[in-house]
């Protein structure tokens, strides 16, 4: 049975930033339509349109009514880089760095990702499963209806796979793996080079014969994994079929941003150490620059150029990069308002990163990110403006969200 979604107040279709993927986004953009309905067929949008002007053909069909009373609509967020399957926390370590300890430096004691490897290792894959699902409904109850989540913290075989079978246990909404082996020198090797032609012969191939991920990540910075060793990692990556991504340019100019344009990575993550050669580049590219502002937050670091690269012409996402060490938090909400108070993105940007920029960051953008005739019906549902998003601190009004046209969070009135 189909459903009608009607008496939409301000329905935010995304079409205009879906249309320029995502670049140089305009409020004009955000395509809003008043007092409209949408329809929804075996999950995907069927029609979108006026309330008074429902097409006859569908109101002769079998349709479930869902008034949504004069609320805003618009298309669920896609939160496309978080490391959200782990176990334990690292509060200790919060309280050290706070403290003037630095992260290569806790990372050098065993401390850092280690720590968390530990743990995770450790966990049964139900344990891990429903840990994972807790925090995935805490992303859901925010409006999110895409969720990227990130292996990396088991390195080695077994519990990567374990780790990777864990997102694919998870309920509700989309969910999206990546194989993020290379996030850290487990202590079973010397050089990460050696880990990196493990990962590469043994399990790789594992992860794509068990169709448990169709992306690699390595996480490239100085002290870390080494520009050369990545490049050819993500190669034989691609060889294999699997799409790939770059945690790139974060804590130094490491050349991740230049290796993510060189293999044709969907994405670069952080960013915030490029320059003006590296921005143009991008900003040319179809490489999607997703920025992690609460990660520079908690690292007291600088912000990534938002401005600059969307100046010239990047595609940006927004994300949490929710991960227990250098981004405890899965607040959206604060993401977007860090965007728009530190890095100068206006609402209508903050807004397209979040669906479009980030829909191509998962190369999603036929299916999710805009509310179009034949996409999927994620949607979030609001009573406030959309002018109100990403404006208050703890901001905690009422969402509804529907996720290929079922709800999976809210009440309806
Ligand atoms: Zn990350």
């Amino acid at each position: 049975m189909g459903i009608i979604f009607k008496n939409i107040a301000n329905l935010l279709t995304l079409e205009g930033a879906a249309k320029k993927q995502g670049r140089r986004v305009q409020v004009e953009d955000l395509s809003i339509l008043n007092q409209a309905a949408v329809l929804v067929e075996k999950g995907r949008i069927a029609w979108i349109g006026s309330s008074k002007k429902i097409p006859k053909q569908f109101s002769k069909m079998n349709l479930r009514e869902i008034d949504l009373r004069g609320k805003t609509v618009l298309p669920g967020w896609v939160e496309c880089h978080t490391h959200t399957v782990f176990m334990g926390d690292r509060a200790a370590e919060f309280e050290m760095r706070n403290q003037g300890v630095s992260y290569q430096e806790i990372s050098a004691k065993g401390g850092g990702i280690l720590s968390t490897m530990r743990k995770t290792r450790e966990a049964s894959l139900s344990e891990l499963t429903s840990q994972t699902q807790r925090r995935l409904e805490q992303f859901v109850a925010q409006g999110v209806t895409t969720l990227e989540i990130k292996s990396g913290y088991a390195l080695n075989l077994k519990d990567e796979l374990k780790t990777l079978k864990a997102i694919q246990g998870l309920k509700g909404i989309r969910t999206v793996a990546t194989f993020l082996g290379a996030h850290a020198l487990p202590p079973e090797f010397k050089t990460y080079e050696s880990y990196l032609d493990f990962l590469a012969k043994e399990v790789l191939p594992q992860v794509k014969k068990k169709k448990l991920a169709n992306r690699v990540d390595v996480f490239i910075e100085k002290g870390f994994f080494p520009v050369e060793a990545s490049e050819k990692y993500l190669r034989k990556a691609r060889d294999l079929g699997f799409e790939v991504l770059i945690h790139a340019d974060q804590m130094s100019l490491s050349g991740g941003s230049e290796v993510a344009l060189r293999v044709g990575a969907l994405s670069g993550d952080h960013l915030l150490q490029i320059g003006a050669k590296e921005i143009r580049s991008l900003g040319a590219s179809e490489v999607t620059c997703v920025l992690l502002p609460t990660a520079d937050l908690y690292m007291k670091s600088k912000y990534p150029p938002a401005r600059d690269l969307i100046a010239a012409g990047a595609r940006v996402a927004l994300a949490t990069d929710f991960n227990p060490g250098t981004s405890p938090t899965q607040d959206l909400n604060l993401v977007g308002l860090l965007a728009r108070l530190e890095m100068k993105m206006t609402l209508p940007e903050v807004i397209a990163a979040y669906t479009v920029g980030a829909a191509h960051a998962l190369k999603l953008q036929n299916e999710v990110g805009s509310l179009e005739v034949g996409k999927s019906a994620d949607l979030l549902c609001i009573d406030q403006d959309w002018q109100t998003l990403f404006y208050c601190v703890g901001d905690r009004s009422d969402k509804l969200v529907f996720s290929r046209g079922k709800k999976v969070f809210g009440k309806l009135k």
